[in-house]
């Protein structure tokens, strides 16, 4: 590849009609009779079918056994860690390789986040490395895992499946069990992702995800909670909804609750997006097979593919440079943002951050590697047509 930027924007405008964004919404199903049924019958705001529907239709199609809607998924992952039991003063486990909401949950709750580094395989948490990390930076007291510099207990790992491809959450889950830490799965980027079969989100005690406008579906901003039990459903859905105790006309409430439900006019959104998403999937693949054509054999970049263990959504495609192309990714970024495809480079590192820049962490060179060498490219569903 002599000149990698103009030769990655004319392989890209072979197949992309310009200007194209990265990741679009489109209504085009029952978005707006629902929406509009709404308005005529006033159920608008915290109570309405759309809600109870739109959690119904989650848990059947995740094959969860409860889903619980939230105002965002950043709301969401911060009552599912809690519902985990993650306290203040505590560690929780998490990528540097993530959109800041995962930190900023752990930090809502009153926790540090403790970020552990990622492999090329999945883009997600390395948990091979994890393993070495935990044997040797834990110490048990009485059987709860203490980081052994800090002091306090670690309360949770959270593997959150970048761009939609799941992490091996077989081998994860099983860590989880030796050190006796709840997984909690940042499943925000992969709805209609699936680990051996099974839907993310749907592994550990509590999993979450994210219907803001640029995923797969959109309710304009919205999350939910996925669990299988249903006491921490019942809490969840509880804590989100002001923990006002049921009754006809008394105010009685009975936690320190919060206002996090999802409004029906978004639920009502989300019901008319969630029938498109098989469609959506479909047209994803279909992109992202195109695009897989299209890299093959070109030197210094390859489409990032599923891992064998996976059937992905592919949320976000994604094109890994050679570590010896990362140096040219501002250049590509650059060419290609201006001839009106956009692309992005990954986030920037949380660890990075100076937020969290103090933050316990583990050898992160692989994160900070791949960072170098990620680039986002446009992957709306519609365009896989
Ligand atoms: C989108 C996203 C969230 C939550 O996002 P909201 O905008 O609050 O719905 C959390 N984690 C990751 C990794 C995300 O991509």
């Amino acid at each position: 590849m002599t000149n990698p930027s103009k030769f990655i924007v004319e392989k890209l405008k072979s197949v992309l009609a310009t200007p194209v964004a990265l990741h679009e919404p489109r209504f085009l199903g029952n978005e707006l009779e629902y929406v509009k049924e709404c308005i005529e019958t006033g159920w608008v705001s915290s109570v309405g079918k759309f809600v109870d529907r739109f959690e119904q239709d989650l848990a059947n199609y995740t094959g969860s056994s409860y889903a619980v809607a939230c105002v965002n998924g950043t709301a969401a992952l911060q009552v599912a860690l809690k519902l985990a039991g993650v306290c203040p003063g505590e560690e929780v486990l998490i990528p540097s390789l993530t959109f800041v909401a995962t930190a900023n949950a752990v930090s809502h709750c009153g926790a540090t986040p403790h970020f552990v580094d990622c492999e090329e395989a999945t883009l997600g948490l390395d948990v091979n490395q994890l393993g070495a990390y935990l044997a040797q930076m834990t110490e048990k007291r009485s059987g709860v895992p203490h980081n052994k510099k800090t002091g306090k207990r670690l309360a949770a790992i959270v593997p959150m499946h970048t761009f939609g491809h799941p992490v091996d959450l077989d081998a994860l889950l099983s860590l989880g069990q030796e050190y006796n830490l709840p997984v909690v799965e940042d499943a925000a980027e992969s709805l209609g992702s699936f680990y051996k079969g099974k839907h993310t989100g749907t592994f550990g005690k509590l999993g979450i995800l994210s219907f803001n406008g640029n995923k797969i579906i959109t309710t304009g901003g919205g999350g939910a909670i996925l669990t299988n039990d249903e006491k921490i459903a019942k809490l969840a859905k509880h804590l989100t909804t002001t923990a006002k105790k049921p009754h006809r006309w008394e105010f009685s409430h009975d936690h320190v609750g919060y206002n996090y439900r999802l409004p029906n006019l978004n639920a009502a959104l989300g019901c008319a997006q969630l029938e498109q998403l098989p469609d959506y999937l479909k047209k994803k693949r279909q992109l992202a097979q195109k695009y897989c054509e299209l890299f093959q054999g070109v030197e210094g970049v390859r489409f990032f593919t599923e891992p064998d263990f996976a059937k992905s959504n592919y949320w976000l495609n994604v094109l890994l440079l050679d570590p010896e192309y990362a140096s040219e990714r501002d250049a590509i970024l650059e060419s290609t943002n201006s001839n009106g495809l956009m692309t992005r480079p990954a986030w920037q590192p949380l660890h990075t951050l100076p937020m969290y820049n103090n933050c316990p962490r583990a050898d992160l060179s692989k994160t900070e590697g791949l960072c170098q060498r990620i680039i986002n490219i446009p992957s709306s569903p519609f365009l896989g047509n």
